[in-house]
């Protein structure tokens, strides 16, 4: 069994940290909510009082933090994780953040002689409780086998994307495109309602037609065809559109960075930003359906 520090324990890294606990491993924990640091305790956690402690005589430290500059800022310079964690450490950030800095981390800890990989997730918050989580890992094929056991305690479905920074291109890649084929599924839907279409018909038709996409088939956007989308509970999240925006920024912006065209993209990223800065922040992606329809 290793001995893991964890840090960021928020609604994705808590039940994580848990279900490492759970399968043996012992956690040196710390997060800067003094909530979040008690409910580790008594998960059976030792919380410890600064980040870097984390680090201290780990096999792995694992972070699941909101931005690129708080992952940064938690392992780079002279009090930071690398800093304290002994050589031949591995890092796992399962943080969603941009490219540049998960590349930029993951070179800084190959110098200081130690393992990184990217490693975000998609399933949400019931995903990270159940344990069944999917990884996307970017890193050398050494630093995914040190880490694959590790994820499989926390995860289902683990791939291994490549290189470093390599985990986020995939979570950006994917994420970008569903929120594109959201937007186009809504606009389908809302337009079959002005024609007279009902919507059920359009789902037995387009469901087994060329139309056919999983915001259609697992995620309808309105309420019926699909008994389990958000959008049968009022659009309560399922994936909130603030969420949806984070990472089409992200998209777009490694696109700007890339010297790639994402036209469609950067319009779905402007559609996310109009919706979520109109009191939809927290709001289900899906329920972009209602501004597409001109409702409120
Ligand atoms: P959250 O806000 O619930 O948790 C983040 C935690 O990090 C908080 O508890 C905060 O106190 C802590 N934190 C911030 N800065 C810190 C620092 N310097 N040191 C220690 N702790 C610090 O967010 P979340 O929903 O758990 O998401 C975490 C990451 O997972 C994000 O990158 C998000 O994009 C990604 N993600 C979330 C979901 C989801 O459904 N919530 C799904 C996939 C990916």
């Amino acid at each position: 069994m290793a001995m893991i520090g964890f840090i960021g324990l928020g609604n994705m890294g808590g039940p994580m940290m848990r279900n490492l606990l759970k399968a043996g491993h012992k956690v040196r924990a710390f997060d800067l909510s003094e909530t979040a640091k008690k409910a580790a305790t008594e998960a059976g956690a030792t919380v410890v009082d600064k980040a870097a402690d984390t680090a201290e005589g780990a096999d792995v430290v694992v972070s699941m933090l909101p931005a690129g500059e708080h992952v940064k800022s938690v392992y780079l310079g002279e009090a930071g994780v690398m800093a304290r964690a002994p050589k031949g450490c591995l890092f796992i950030d399962s943080s969603t953040i941009d490219v540049a800095s998960a590349r930029e981390v993951a070179a800084a800890a190959l110098a200081n002689g130690q393992l990184m990989v990217d490693a975000p997730v998609s399933g949400g918050v019931g995903g990270a409780e159940a344990g069944t989580l999917t990884f996307m890992v970017g890193g050398s094929d050494d630093s995914f086998a040190k880490a694959l056991p590790i994820l499989e305690a926390m995860g289902k479905n683990i791939v291994h994307a490549g290189g470093a920074g390599n985990g986020q291109a995939a979570k950006i890649c994917n994420n970008m495109l569903l929120g594109i084929s959201m937007i186009g599924t809504c606009e389908a839907f809302a337009l079959a309602e002005k024609l007279g279409l009902d919507a059920q018909k359009l789902f037995d038709i387009s469901s087994k037609s060329s139309g056919q996409n999983w915001s259609m088939t697992s995620y309808c956007p309105v309420p019926g065809p699909v008994p389990t989308s958000p959008a049968n509970r009022d659009y309560q999240p399922g994936f909130a559109a603030a969420m949806m925006l984070k990472d089409l920024k992200l998209a777009v912006e490694a696109a700007s960075k890339a010297g790639a065209s994402v036209p469609l993209g950067s319009q779905a990223s402007q559609l996310y930003a109009l919706f979520a800065g109109s009191g939809h922040a927290g709001t289900d992606f899906s329920g972009i359906i209602n501004m597409l329809r001109g409702a409120k």
